[in-house]
Parts: C-alpha cells; structure tokens; sequence
C-alpha cells in the first residue's frame, strides 16, 4: 500500500473485507477481475488469501519481491503469497507456534504452484550455511520427483498432481529448516490402466521413455516408441507443448541423487516402472472359459525384470486361489477376469510403489536431531469436486473438504475469537452454517454411508452396487442432506439417474452414481499375484509386496475407511496448528492469460465458500490496526497529533478519532489495536487524508 514495488496496487480494495456491499458477490468477483486485468492476482479477505491464476509469467516471485516482504507487517505490503508465508514463518520462529498453510481449489487453480512458493521464500529468507542448505535442497527436490510419479496432464492441467499432499518443513529453535516429512493421500491409481482422450499416464513413464539411454532402455527391454505400449495408448497424442519430458527424466534423476538415493535403487526404481508397461501388453484369449496369456514376450520380460519365474507368472495372471476356512481351491479365470487381474496388478504395483518412494524421500528429509522442531506444514489438496459424472473418488474428495471445512470455521471463529478475548472486546456471536451434519451423514460409526458401503463389501450373499445404493436410500431418505431419485422433486428426478443419490454438501449438491463403489472399495488384489510378487527378487518390491502378506486372512481395511482414517489423523495434525488459508481460483479453462470468466469464477467463489468468509469477518469489525501504525498513517488529521503526538499511542488515537467525529459504535479500543466496524469509516478517514 505504501509505495515501492507496491504503486500500482491501488486498484480495487486490496481486501475484500472492505468492500461496502459485502454481501454481494457480484461486487466481490467484480473486485478480482479489477486487480487481475491489472496484473494484480492476490487479493485479501482478512488473513485468507486470494489467488487468481495468471497463467503467465508476472516477474512477482524475484529476489527483489522476497526482499520486500521479508519481515514486513503483513498489512503494510500488498497482498503476496509470500506475505502470508512471511506472516507465518515469524509467528514460527519468534513465538514457536506451529503454522500450517492450507491451500485450496479446484485442479488448475495454482495450488502446486503455490506451495512451491512458500518453499521458495523459506528457502531464500533462511541462512545459507552448510546443513541447512543442503536440507533446503533436498525440500525443493522433493518436488519434481513426486510430480514425475503424482502428476500427470489432465484436460484441467498439463501439470496435475494426482494426489494429495501434505509436507511439514521442520525448524529448530533458530529457525532453521532441519527437515520435512510428507503424507500422500489417494493416488488416483485408475490412471495407470486408462486415460481419458486428451490425457496422459504419470510423467514418470513418458520421461523414462523418452530421457533414458539407449543402454538402460535396452537393459529393461523397452523400445523408445511410446506407441508401443497399451497402457500409454488411452489418451491419444502424448506430447504435452510445454513439456520436456527427455529434459525432466534428467532433473528427475539428479533430484533423486540429492535426495540420497543410490542408483542401484534408482534402477530398482526403474525396473519397477518398465514392468507395469510391460504388463499393459500382456494379453490374453480364452478357451474353454479358461484365460490364457498369449503375449509371451511382455511376460518374458517382467519376468527377467523382477525375477519371477515366466510359469509362476503366468499362472497367477490366469488363477484366483481362496482359502474358505482351510479348504485351498484354485480355479481359473476367464479371459475378462485375467485382465480385470492384471490391470489390478498394476495399479497395486504403481500405489504401493509411490507410497515407497514417499516413505524412502521421508527417510532422506529426515532431520539429523529430531529433537523438539517446530513445523510449518504445507496442504496441497485436491478442491471440491463436482463433474457431470461423479463416483467414489468424487465423494473421497468432496469429504476431505467438508472435513477442512469444519476445520476452517472451527479455527477462523476460534482465532477471531482468541483476538477479541485478548483485546479486551466483547465478542459478537457469528451466525455460519455449521456443516457437521454433513460430514456426520458421511463418517458416523455404524450410521453413515462409510459404515454402510463398508457393510455392504464385507456381506456374504450377492452385495453389488444396487443392494448398496437400495440400502442407503432406506437409511437417509429422510437425511435433510440426502436425496434418493426416489424422493427427489420432479425437476430433479429428470436429470437424476435410478442409480444415482445425491448430497447436499456446503459447497454445493453433487450427484454421485453408485456404479463402481463397491468394487473401488473393495480394492481386490488376488492373493495369487501377492504370492508371485513377493518371490520378485527387486528389494523394492520385496518391500511393497512382503511375504507373509497374501497369508493373512485378515481383510485389509476398505479404501474409503482407510482415507477415513488418513483424513481424520490429518485433522488431528492441522487442529494444533495456527492455520493460513491460500484459496486459488481458475480464472478460465483454456489455460489462457488475461481471460476471466466471471461466471466460472463466481462458481469457483461459491464453493471455495469465499462469501462465507467475508461474512464471518465482517460480522465482527472490518479493520483493525495496531495503534502506533493508526496513528503513525492519520496523525495529520488533527491538531493535536501532529506532527508528534507525546504520550501513548492509544491515547493519541482516542484524541485522534474523537477529532474525526466517529460515532462510539462504529469503533472499539482494544489493549494494542483500535477495531473498526465498517470500511465507510475508514475510507472517509483515508479521503480526509488524501485531501
Ligand atoms: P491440480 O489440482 O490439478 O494439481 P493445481 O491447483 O495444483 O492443480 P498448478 O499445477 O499449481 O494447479 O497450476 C497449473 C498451472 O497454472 C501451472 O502449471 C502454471 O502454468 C500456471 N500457474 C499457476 N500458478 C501460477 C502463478 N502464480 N504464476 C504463473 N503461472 C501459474
Ligand atoms: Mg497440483
């Protein structure tokens, strides 16, 4: 606000928490646009931070820009990625208060991007001394190795992570970056074996493909046509125009070298990625009901690779074995059946295979005296999804953020609470929707649709989709957040399917088609290629298939209590945490420049609940400002103040006021700071003063 790199933010208000008709999101979307056609991309809404895509390069993340931010008053810069970082990283360092930045939107929004910007400004504004540059290193390193094996080009975005990431940067008492950890969530495994039109497979197998030598691609039989491979073949052409994959396999393998991976794991690596293609091409024909492999030299291969005999291979491709209490029987599998098994192959492979790399990066950024750190943790995490086709994943996800939801508004009243208490001032009650009926219909034990999907997977008899959903109507039909096609209104019976429900979730109502659940639920992998894999003599796979796995009777959990569980230790982890909120906004969906779509963005201000947090803030006082930096901008307003004012600064802003005339209800003195109700007051101030 106050000049240097910051004279042209003056368009718009930098913080929407100003803006006289709050209520309207006609004028708070019409604020974005302002400021983005002016380059000006980061708005605020109180401490929440706006970001709205540029999808070009602004020239705002140089050394010059960090310096400027660097222990500057948040409120004296303008709005900036990596004001909310600084803000952070000093109440950490200086008051040793946990942070976490929670980052949010849909896919393309600039989430990744974001994060890399906080670890960018972390990286610069600490010493740059031995160790603790060598761990800053290995943080941002951390990077594009799990962008090659978690992202992938969607339709959305040619960069997008497939999963969801939570990474903690661990500081000492100096606050020094001593190390990280990181939980992934939910890999979206289906792509392994399918791609829609238009989409690719992960980085990973593209760059190896094309960045590799032509020894080590000799070394695990692969041939550089990409075209040769049918699990690279769903989504049509694969080069991606921004996009070098022969360029990242290079960066990608230095960064695992950094990362303290020695080659032979590398290789190990590797190996592993060249097997899931070559079992793609593994195909099969029937006879007599009975699968039969036919490709011999995709079998071949994977078996040179992971050291499985060709014969134990192919048998567990084409067998299902079951253990019925004792009983071992072994029966054949048709020809749908060893396909549906290897594609399953696959996917478990590549999952387990990233939850290994996480796991082995975590190994490498672990601090060297993990003593007592403070952390800042960064959530990366898929937005609030809702498609003209939504499935399980759909309501994996949309949970997770009605979960962060309730966290949101837990820890916002409970800090905007916290400030009152301290300032002395009564505190006003905020009416919000309180969105726990919603997470309570989805994750209540033995009552809520996990409980009941669960059910339904682990029934003897015939449990498919139909029974699930028969079961879940009867369950919530009364549910005021749950509609069956049976009790929707006749409007909504027309576009809603017989095999579909639908939740009214706070963001927005979504329609889910039961189709698939069970089966991604349950997530089989048959206990005869658990068996073959754990033979393999790779160490990584001997370490993400062990041994005694495929013995254990023991039904592993289902995916969606798993994700359950990872999301609620994930709420345990944020709840201590002093919470920033970065919400990214699509301004477009052709990946352009200087294109805003207001109606796309007034969807995306909806269900990012943006009008929402604008009223919670506003529900209070719209301003507030430490004393001495009041008094210090408005001392010329009054006789009395200028040009020094001798005494405390409180003092000098009550004369200070008393002289502008505020009404008594429009303000409060708090202890440190002076609370103002309505942005009017202010900017009539402000006008006085530009006068
Ligand atoms: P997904 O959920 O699909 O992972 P995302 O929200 O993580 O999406 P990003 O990958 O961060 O999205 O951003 C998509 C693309 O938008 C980037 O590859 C980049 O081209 C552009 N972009 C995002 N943020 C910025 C920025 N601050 N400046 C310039 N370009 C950006
Ligand atoms: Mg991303």
């Amino acid at each position: 606000m106050e000049g240097g790199l910051h004279d042209r933010d003056r368009v718009g208000v930098q913080d929407a928490v100003l803006l006289e008709d709050y209520l309207s999101e006609e004028a708070f979307v019409n604020n974005l646009e302002r400021r983005f056609k002016e380059h000006l991309i980061y708005t605020y809404i109180g401490p929440v931070l706006v970001s709205v895509n540029p999808y070009k390069d602004l020239n705002i993340y140089t050394s010059e820009y960090i310096k400027e931010y660097e222990n500057r008053n948040f409120f004296e810069t303008s709005p900036h990625i990596f004001a909310i970082t600084d803000n952070a990283y000093r109440s950490l360092k200086q008051e040793f208060r946990e942070q976490c930045i929670l980052i949010s939107g849909e896919s393309g929004a600039g989430k990744t991007e974001a994060s890399k910007k906080i670890l960018q400004y972390i990286a610069a504004v600490t010493e740059h001394r031995g160790v603790v540059e060598k761990v800053k290193e290995k943080l941002l390193q951390s990077n594009p190795v799990l962008e090659a094996f978690g992202n992938a080009k969607t339709n959305r975005n040619d960069n997008s992570s497939r999963f969801g990431k939570y990474m903690d940067i661990q500081f000492d008492f100096q606050g020094l970056p001593v190390g990280g950890n990181v939980i992934n969530y939910l890999l979206e495994k289906a792509r392994i074996v399918n791609q829609h039109k238009g989409e690719r497979n992960f980085h990973i197998f593209y760059q190896l493909l094309t960045g590799a030598t032509e020894d080590e691609l000799s070394q695990l039989y692969l041939k550089r046509n990409l075209r040769s491979y049918y699990y690279l073949s769903h989504g049509g052409d694969s080069n991606v125009d921004n996009i070098d994959d022969a360029q990242s396999y290079k960066e990608v393998r230095q960064a695992l070298t950094t990362l303290e991976f020695p080659d032979e794991e590398q290789n190990d690596m590797m190996v592993i990625i060249a097997s899931v293609l070559h079992l793609g091409n593994v195909g099969f024909s029937e006879e007599d009901g009975k699968g039969k492999v036919t490709k011999l030299d995709a079998i071949q291969n994977i078996s040179k690779l992971l050291g499985i005999t060709e014969s134990e291979l192919t048998h567990a491709l084409t067998h299902h074995t079951i253990d019925a209490r004792g009983d071992v029987i072994t029966s054949p599998l048709n020809r749908e059946q060893a396909i549906y098994a290897r594609d399953a192959l696959a996917k478990a492979i590549y999952d387990r295979l990233f939850s290994w790399l996480v796991t082995r990066l975590n190994d490498s950024l672990q601090p060297e005296n993990p003593k007592r750190n403070v952390v800042m943790g960064i959530l990366d995490i898929y937005g609030f999804e809702i498609f003209g086709k939504n499935s399980f994943e759909q309501l994996c996800i949309n949970f997770c953020n009605e979960k962060l939801q309730q966290l949101f508004i837990e820890l916002t009243l409970k800090s905007e609470q916290e400030e009152y208490l301290k300032e002395g001032i009564e505190w006003q009650h905020v009416e919000y929707f309180d969105n726990k009926v919603i997470c309570d219909l989805i994750e209540e034990k033995h009552k809520g649709i996990i409980s009941l999907m669960d059910e339904e997977c682990l029934r003897p008899g015939n449990p498919n989709d139909k029974t699930l959903l028969m079961k879940m109507n009867d369950s919530f039909g009364c549910h005021k957040h749950y509609i069956s096609h049976e009790k929707a209104d006749i409007k909504l019976q027309k576009i809603m399917g017989r095999d579909e429900f639908r939740l009214i979730h706070y963001a927005g109502d979504v329609t889910y088609n039961i189709n698939g659940f069970l089966e991604k639920n349950n997530d089989l992998l048959f206990r005869d290629l658990k068996e073959a894999m754990s033979h393999s003599t790779n160490k990584i796979m001997n370490s993400i298939f062990p041994p005694g796995e495929y013995k254990n009777k023991k039904r592993p959990e289902t995916v969606i209590t798993q994700f359950k569980t990872s999301v609620n230790e994930l709420m345990d982890i944020l709840m201590d945490k002093e919470p920033s909120y970065v919400r990214c906004i699509k301004p477009n969906d052709l990946k352009q420049p200087s294109i805003f779509d207001v109606d796309l963005v007034k969807h995306q201000t909806k269900y990012l609940g943006l009008m929402e947090n604008l009223r919670v803030r506003r529900a209070g006082f719209a301003y507030r400002r430490i004393y001495e930096k009041f008094l210090h901008r408005y001392k010329c307003l009054c006789k009395e103040t200028w040009p020094n004012y001798r005494g405390e600064a409180k003092d000098g802003v009550q004369v200070l006021v008393n002289a502008l005339g505020y009404d008594k209800e429009d303000y409060r003195m708090g202890k440190t700071k002076i609370f103002i109700r309505f942005p009017k007051t202010l900017f009539e101030t402000e006008d006085a003063f530009q006068l």
